[in-house]
């Protein structure tokens, strides 16, 4: 994107941000998840980072969201009450750290504090004379609504501070003011039988715990606010009692009355303890008896904490990790078609990678024609996907006020893009077909002659792999094998994270290949190993074998005109062309072959039987190539070897037969020296 179209991006998010909030946080209505929502901020924030200039005062990353209702009276915060950036990876906390510490030239360590993020609504309690004197929301972050008498009704929230434990002078702090902020939220069974209660007395269920703790404190009568059993977990402690340390505030607002997490909260010497924490309560969170979203890493000193000041709307000190939510956001690249095991045409979109549920997601089904007219996808558009458990993921929405105006409908092709026959819909049916019955098959078959041993070799990845990959639509042809991701894997049955990663990794691997193995997993008709060899060691690059006429086919001795007219239409075939040019786009490297010295092997046709005392038959063979013989596996007039190990077989015999020259593995070694 260039910086004119940059700014036109920002603008529509900040629009599509400040409707979706406003319905939220002031008519407490709900269109887009939560999770989606956090995607869009979450890309205006990252946009907004590389261009500072294009940041102004009303940009909903500029301000907390909310605005006070007419109905309560106004509360000004004497602090704002600021929000949290979010990151989702370890490496955005790590880039978080480095950012701190460059505006901190003389710390050489930061130590942190890490809670739990609930899933509520922010609130202020003012205390006077220890005594609860006022509550109020965050508002706008600046005037908050005065809640306070439905506040008093939530017993979490003691009415009198706890001063027993404390000296003279914090009591006296205390009786002056104390401001304590936290979180109201609803216990994972307390929101189920609420919306129980809702659906039984015919009102609208609440959409999630958070959606229905603030619809219950900002009632105008505190008895219903009574009725929803609402929690408070406090968080910060705004009075300077002399806590030098988060930690210690959490400590003193639980000897004050409150609870603070203590238990559950964790001090973090480093960002490997934090990653740790993260992690580990990750595991738990769903036995946690409220809902989570993420922790909340403070750095604990708070000197520290405070001399690196606010940003925006959030202060520099602290950030939410969050965990991955099953909703986000992204651009649909492209739309391909795959052709499954029926022969119907799939539309499958290519998304920009996003980080959806944990891994990085590329692709999104699209099911069919008639869903793509129901969505109104279109290529460039910006769209709400979503991954629950292990499918592939979906897209749910388009957010068609984001659009440019540059936007491709798609349409369905007239011809199958893998086999080139005619696309048919049957009558009744919604999905397109492809006419050649064997499509599939064929497409199946050569996928599988493409990974095995002796072509591209990928360890791994074999036929059951394969016919999952293709009936999930995760792979066309045999380009798409080098661009899927690990996440790609995980959805298919019974595959571990392990065995994925592996996979990718032989993937990987495989991308380095000789010109000969190239020839060969391109499966073309009458090309075996050895034909493959001789190309490779006459053309020396795929550019240059493309580009052979039949005549410079034919010409070469190894190769009979059957062979030549068979590459030659191969490569005359511009789909073949298209695969080869999308095979070197993904990074495949092809060597080629090395200029050998002549040997006493070079030329001469040798053919290995029964078991060698050190080489495997595979080894024996890759010598014998590289000092440039060749290697057969059957025996004729024309053999000048044979390599006999132990148990030789039908082989021998024939050789015995023929009069072809007998000779050990010992004996071959020298003659390929
Ligand atoms: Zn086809």
């Amino acid at each position: 994107m260039n910086k004119q179209q940059v700014k036109e991006r920002i603008e529509k998010l900040r629009q599509e941000i400040n409707h979706h909030r406003y319905l939220y946080h002031v008519l407490d209505k709900q269109e887009i998840s939560d999770a989606a929502l956090d995607s869009l901020k979450h890309e205006l924030d990252e946009l907004e980072r590389k261009f500072p200039e294009l940041i102004t005062p009303d940009s909903p990353t500029q301000r907390v969201g909310g605005k006070p209702l007419d109905e309560f009276k106004k509360v000004q915060h004497k602090l704002p009450m600021l929000s949290l950036t979010d990151a989702f990876l370890f490496k955005e906390i790590q880039e978080w750290e480095t950012r701190n510490k460059k505006l901190l030239p003389l710390e050489t360590k930061l130590d942190y504090y890490a809670e739990l993020k609930i899933d509520g609504l922010a609130v202020a309690l003012i205390y006077k004379k220890g005594i609860l004197w006022k509550g109020a929301t965050r508002g706008d972050g600046k005037i908050g609504e005065d809640v306070t008498e439905n506040l008093k009704t939530i017993e979490a929230i003691p009415l009198r501070v706890n001063l027993e434990n404390f000296s003279q002078s914090i009591q006296k702090k205390v009786a002056e003011e104390l401001e304590v902020r936290g979180e109201i939220f609803m216990k994972k069974a307390d929101f189920d039988q609420l919306n129980e209660i809702q659906e039984k007395n015919k009102q609208p269920k609440f959409a999630n715990p958070r959606n229905a703790a603030a619809g219950s404190i900002r009632q105008l009568d505190p008895k219903i606010t009574a009725s929803r059993k609402l929690s408070f977990m406090a968080y910060s402690l705004v009075t300077d009692l002399g806590q030098k340390t988060h930690q210690e505030s959490h400590e003193l607002l639980e000897a004050l009355g409150f609870r603070a997490g203590t238990n559950l909260n964790q001090y973090c010497p480093d960002l490997q303890a934090v990653e740790k924490y993260h992690s580990e309560v990750n595991k738990k969170r769903n036995s946690l008896p409220f809902w989570i979203d993420g922790i909340v890493i403070n750095i604990n000193d708070q000197q520290t904490f405070g001399r690196l000041g606010v940003v925006g709307k959030a202060p520099r000190g602290a950030i939410a990790y969050k965990y991955p939510a099953e909703q986000a956001t992204t651009v649909v690249e492209d739309i391909q078609v795959q052709v499954g095991r029926t022969g119907a045409l799939t539309p499958v979109a290519h998304l920009k990678p996003v980080r959806v549920a944990g891994s990085t997601v590329a692709r999104a089904t699209l099911h069919n024609e008639d869903e793509i007219k129901r969505l109104d996808v279109r290529i460039g558009d910006t769209v709400i996907i979503q991954k629950a458990g292990d499918i592939i993921p979906d897209v749910v929405k388009v957010l068609s006020k984001l659009r440019t105006g540059k936007e491709k409908k798609f349409k369905m092709p007239v011809t199958c893009p893998i086999c080139g026959s005619k696309v048919i819909r049957r009558t009744g049916e919604v999905a397109y077909y492809c006419s050649n019955k064997n499509c599939f098959a064929i497409q199946k078959e050569k996928i599988y002659h493409f990974v095995s041993k002796k072509a591209f070799d990928i360890e791994g990845l074999g036929p059951k792999i394969i016919d999952q990959l293709l009936e999930n639509n995760l792979i066309k042809d045999v380009s798409d094998i080098f661009s899927f991701t690990a996440s790609d894997l995980e959805p298919l049955e019974r595959f571990a994270e392990k065995s994925a990663a592996n996979i990718i990794e032989a993937v990987e691997k495989a991308k380095k290949i000789t010109l000969a193995r190239f020839i060969y997993a391109l499966g073309i008709r009458h090309v075996g190993e050895e034909t493959a060899i001789d190309l490779a060691n006459h053309f020396r690059t795929i550019s240059r074998l493309q580009k052979a006429s039949f005549d410079d086919l034919n010409k070469i001795y190894e190769i009979g005109e059957v062979v030549a007219r068979s590459i030659s239409d191969f490569f005359r075939d511009n789909r073949n062309l298209q695969l080869i040019a999308r095979l070197l786009n993904q990074g495949i490297k092809i060597k080629e072959p090395e200029v050998r010295k002549k040997t006493a092997a070079s030329g001469k046709a040798f053919v290995v039987t029964g078991t060698l005392p050190s080489l495997s038959r595979e080894e024996a063979k890759t010598k014998i190539r590289e000092a440039g013989g060749k290697a057969a596996s059957s025996v004729s007039p024309s053999t000048d070897f044979v390599i006999a190990g132990d148990n030789p077989g039908s082989k021998y015999e024939k050789a015995k037969k023929l009069g072809v020259k007998i000779i050990s593995e010992k004996e071959l070694l020298n003659l390929l020296k």
